[in-house]
């Protein structure tokens, strides 16, 4: 999902909850999770390249270090890890196949936004695929002018990143039903840490 959604989701789950100054730490911890580095060879941040089992555990890393770090007292340290694994989180809903299989199912025109149910354990769903990566045809789709000649002539297949993302609005009718099941999703995960962020403000 593009970074500006990811912090417009931020601000409307946290903002009441932290203060400016901490949702920008969770806020940038989030961001940075689509840096170069974490681009190539770690599609588990991203729920990307079906790589479901590693990127649920690399939430549950992040949680057991945002508990440790509440525990002594280190409070900027748990933000981070906050807003890193929301970040996966919220990636699942717009790099997996989940939204797509559920929108086969339902009349879209009738539905609301806030009808695609979450997914609260994806090693559940054997069915789910997300996309594959490949940064050399992310970059020459891209170039000016000859972009659209390698579009036209070598289109993604439809199991890539490039073929099943719902990233932003541009994707089509989709997307604000992922967006909306990563917000809701993200209600889930704040709900589970609340009560230990409350205690040591
Ligand atoms: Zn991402």
């Amino acid at each position: 999902m593009h970074p500006y959604l990811h912090k417009r989701i931020l601000e409307e789950v946290l903002g009441p909850h932290f203060s400016a100054r901490e949702l920008r730490i969770i806020s940038w911890a989030n961001m940075m999770q689509d840096r170069p580095r974490n681009q190539m060879g770690r599609p588990y941040i991203h729920f990307d390249d079906s790589a479901f089992a590693a990127s649920e555990s690399y939430i549950a890393a992040e949680y057991a270090r945002l508990h440790a770090a509440l525990k002594t007292g280190k409070r900027n340290t748990a933000l981070r890890a906050f807003g890193r694994l929301l970040h996966t989180r919220q990636d699942f809903y717009s790099h997996s196949t989940w939204i797509h299989n559920w929108g086969d199912t339902v009349d879209l025109a009738n539905t609301p936004e806030d009808a695609a149910p979450l997914c609260l354990d994806p090693l559940q769903h054997p069915e789910l695929i997300s996309g594959k990566g490949g940064i050399i045809w992310f970059i020459l789709w891209r170039l000016p002018f000859l972009g659209k000649w390698f579009r036209r002539n070598y289109p993604p297949a439809t199991d890539t990143h490039e073929y099943l993302n719902l990233d932003g609005p541009e994707k089509g009718p989709l997307f604000i039903y992922s967006y909306n099941a990563a917000l809701r999703h993200t209600i889930v995960e704040w709900e589970t840490v609340k009560q230990q962020f409350s205690t040591t403000a």
